[in-house]
């Protein structure tokens, strides 16, 4: 069995960005050598997510509405305890655990094996910050 980890370095200009990573992943599939097997892809911070959805600009516009109705962010400790720590992420946190930490996807004939129309995305809640991504990759 074969075993391949990477990891992927992003610093998003904005507090809130959506970034599709399907290339990069693709590129580590590629390098992995691996035909047939799994991917692993997880963000490796606790105010960010990666998920699978489809690259439109407004269903991006739609995911970001929908946690800023869900958990606006406010630096708050009024609004969220875990800002009384002096933190001012404490929506950032809610919103990773909606948008999920991670996504496996299954290699076939050395691709990704996706459905139609979807990709790969790190979501940033709390960015302008040097965060990661693991890739990780088994099989042969
Ligand atoms: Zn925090």
């Amino acid at each position: 069995m074969k075993s391949f980890r990477k990891e992927l370095w992003f610093q998003t200009p904005n507090r809130r960005d959506y970034i599709n990573i399907t290339r990069q992943v693709e590129e580590c599939v590629r390098e992995s050598g691996v035909r047939e097997g799994m991917v692993l892809v997880n963000a490796m911070h606790i105010t960010a997510s990666v998920y699978v959805n489809d690259d439109e600009s407004g269903l991006l516009q739609d995911f970001d509405d929908f946690l800023e109705r869900l958990a606006p962010f406010d630096a708050s400790p009024q609004k969220y305890r875990h800002n009384r720590t002096g933190e001012d992420n404490g929506d950032a946190h809610v919103k990773r655990q909606v948008m999920g930490r991670e996504v496996v996807v299954a290699i076939t004939e050395g691709k990704l094996d996706f459905g139609p129309w979807e990709q790969i995305f790190y979501a940033e809640f709390d960015g302008k910050r040097r965060k990661r991504v693991l890739v990780k990759i088994i099989g042969e």
